[in-house]
């Protein structure tokens, strides 16, 4: 059996040089989900963002909260890209929509009653109307409006979502 070094030494030959968006992407191992994993030194395997989190606050994860990338790249150690949320401000930053949407905007479905494009938020684990409109592309815009203003934690790239030729 040969003697495993530590993992902060394992660490160092998977970190790539930073790219031009200062993303540090993973070149160990990864899980099925795509971000990078490492052997922590009791022999566990830990995601490598959260190794990377650990180690430069000293601390554990507290209760509750989840690392997040700003990025959206699930692979990158880049300490200045994490951050940490509570879960469901997470859950409000995902990058990408549900399976279950069908309009191609996030808060965006077709209200078959009024026959109109409905806009919704949720706020707290309720759901708000913002507004019905007659094409999808107004519906988003006022999603993205209200989204501005209530959810601090929406991803970029969900605000400005190219026009899908189709409204
Ligand atoms: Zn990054």
């Amino acid at each position: 059996m040969t003697a495993t070094r530590p993992m902060t030494v394992r660490m160092q030959k998977w970190l790539s040089i930073p790219d031009e968006q200062g993303c540090i992407r993973w070149s160990g191992p990864h899980n099925k989900n795509g971000y990078g994993t490492v052997r922590d030194d009791m022999g566990r395997t830990t995601q490598a963002h959260l190794a990377v989190y650990r180690l430069a606050s000293g601390a554990e994860i507290p209760r509750g909260f989840e690392v997040d990338h700003v990025c959206g790249i699930r692979d990158c150690v880049a300490l200045d890209h994490l951050r940490l949320l509570t879960r469901q401000q997470n859950a409000e930053h995902r990058t990408s929509l549900e399976a279950r949407n069908t309009s191609g905007y996030p808060g965006v479905t077709f209200h078959k009653a009024t026959r109109k494009w409905r806009a919704q938020g949720k706020r707290l684990g309720k759901c708000i109307t913002i507004g019905h409109f007659s094409n999808r592309w107004d519906a988003y815009q006022a999603w993205v409006a209200w989204a501005r203003d209530n959810k601090p934690y929406v991803s970029p790239k969900m605000l400005n979502l190219p026009k899908r030729g189709d409204e």
